[in-house]
């Protein structure tokens, strides 16, 4: 494992191309690649692929994050407390975030700050056991 990339090396409001993003981070256009299939968001409409500076930044952050201080099970990661909190109610809204995995969003408990949680599909049923679902309006009871 190597060095760890400094989300502040890139710029939030340029896009990047994934050898121009390497060469920012200090990584070869391979581990961009892998960050790719990993779940870093890429502009889908653009040839070649633009990554946003921003969402590499957000990558980053959270991949980071999770190696730092893994989550309990009943926990989301609040973005104001910097911390693992419960959600209000354990209540999470899902959705889709790549292929493999959903993006659970909730309000922290403390402080009542945007939470959230990357899981993956596989897991979802867990996770069903702890928190309640919202899938939008027309969701099933
Ligand atoms: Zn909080």
């Amino acid at each position: 494992m190597g060095k760890r990339a400094n989300p502040m090396a890139v710029k939030a409001a340029l896009t990047y191309e994934i050898s121009e993003a390497a060469k920012a981070l200090g990584k070869s256009p391979a581990t961009i690649r892998n960050w790719i299939k990993d779940g870093l968001p890429v502009m889908a409409s653009q040839k070649p692929c633009l990554i946003s500076g921003a969402a590499l930044r957000d990558f980053l952050r959270a991949k980071y994050r999770a190696t730092k201080s893994p989550l309990a099970p009943d926990e989301l990661y609040c973005l104001s407390c910097r911390v693992g909190r419960n959600p209000v109610g354990f209540a999470v809204e899902a959705s889709p975030n790549t292929a493999n995995t959903t993006r659970l969003k909730g309000e922290c408990s403390r402080c009542g700050a945007v939470s959230t949680r990357i899981i993956s599909n596989t897991a979802s049923d867990t996770f069903a056991e702890t928190f309640h679902f919202a899938k939008g309006a027309d969701s099933d009871p």
